[in-house]
């Protein structure tokens, strides 16, 4: 139903041009969030998504790369993983930090319009 993106650019600039744009902020959120996507939706659509990922200078560039990989999922239409050891668990476990088969299936799904399959069970 949707073309799943698979082909993107990256750039840098100060201005938030794109369709993803992903803040890399030093400051900490008072939640404790480690990283925070929200998304501008018209009917089943994403049209836009916002990724802020909070305190970066105390991040290793793998937990960065982990933070961001979960936050990309969510920013494509993932929601959270009812499995701990995923990727898109709500409590982001650093053990686990590669996109999972199930992941893949899941947004494979969700782009060909399956309700419901945007949530990755194990
Ligand atoms: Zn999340």
């Amino acid at each position: 139903m949707y073309n799943l993106p698979t082909d993107f650019n990256v750039l840098t600039s100060n201005g938030g041009e794109g369709d993803v744009i992903i803040t890399l902020s030093n400051l900490r959120d008072s939640d404790g969030y480690t990283g925070y996507t929200k998304s501008v939706v018209e009917g089943n659509e994403i049209l836009k998504s916002f990724i802020t990922i909070y305190d970066v200078n105390n991040l290793s560039d793998e937990e960065l790369g982990t933070i961001l990989r979960h936050e990309f999922g969510h920013a494509l239409g993932l929601g959270h993983s009812t499995a701990p050891e995923d990727l898109m668990a709500p409590n982001i476990d650093m053990t686990v930090p590669y996109i999972s088969e199930c992941n893949v299936d899941a947004i494979i799904e969700l782009y060909n319009g399956i309700q419901g399959s945007t949530v990755c069970e194990k």
